[in-house]
């Protein structure tokens, strides 16, 4: 049987503002196996961030339970969840956030930097990790010295370097033309077909039918949670 990567049970978020406390998630039960694919889809405002933000340990739920692999997070603190980050979890975000004075082999080796790997180890990961998404032969380039759609295939690359248990991406497509963006969501299903567990946030229907399930959150609530059948229903 697949592991449960994440359970939320309740999961709700307040965020505390000039005018007062602010209630954005009201109560999310979400449960993800390993080796799934889930997009979440949504419109503007209605939450999907906050809630990708608590699943990556970036950000705590204010009440509700929250539990990574089995083990409950809730309740940790800036350090452990740090290192929850670091064990469990790779990140793509939708401005790719690599290092525009690192080059990328240094950029994807980074969370092993943190991670405390030694150096030659951690360029011989990070380099393998380019060849996998095809940037090998651009390793010693700067992030501003190659294309949007090349970048954000770097911070796949950095993404996957810890060996992470789950991918959490946020509107990675966002930025990308509608080629480019294929090319991303290409690279996300052969990573997905191979085993790896993703989370991805999009709001571009082509995107979501890349994946298995098809998550909808409105107005903080998850509405609606089942498997892509029909990519014209999106
Ligand atoms: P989405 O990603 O679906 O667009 P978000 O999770 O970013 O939605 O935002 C959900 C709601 O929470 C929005 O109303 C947004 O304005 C509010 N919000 C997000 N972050 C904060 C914050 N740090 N402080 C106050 N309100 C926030
Ligand atoms: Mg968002």
């Amino acid at each position: 049987m697949a592991r449960t990567l994440v359970e939320t049970v309740d999961l709700k978020k307040a965020y505390i503002t000039g005018a007062g406390s602010l209630e954005v998630l009201h109560g999310v039960d979400f449960r993800l196996e390993e080796g799934e694919f889930a997009a979440v889809m949504g419109p503007s405002g209605s939450g999907k961030s906050t809630f990708m933000n608590i699943l990556g340990c970036l950000d705590t739920a204010t009440s509700g339970a929250y539990r990574l692999l089995g083990e409950p997070v809730s309740s940790l603190s800036a350090d452990e969840l740090a290192g929850k980050r670091n064990r469990f979890l790779g990140f793509v975000f939708q401005g790719y956030n690599l290092l525009p004075k690192s080059d990328l082999l240094e950029n994807v080796a980074l969370p092993l930097l943190y991670a405390r790997v030694p150096a030659a180890e951690r360029r011989e990961r990070a380099l393998e990790q380019l060849e996998r998404v095809g940037l090998g032969p651009f390793a010693r380039r700067l992030p501003g010295q190659v294309s949007g759609g090349q970048q954000q295939r770097a911070a796949v690359a950095r993404a996957l370097v810890g060996d992470p248990d789950l991918i959490l991406a946020d509107e990675p497509t966002g930025n990308l033309d509608s080629q480019t963006s294929d090319e991303i969501m290409g690279l996300f299903m052969s990573l997905n077909d191979k085993g790896a567990s993703i989370i991805l946030v999009t709001h571009e229907p082509d995107v979501a039918a890349c994946a298995k399930r098809l998550v909808r959150f409105h107005d903080g609530l998850l509405v609606q949670d089942g498997p892509v059948v029909d990519r014209r229903a999106l």
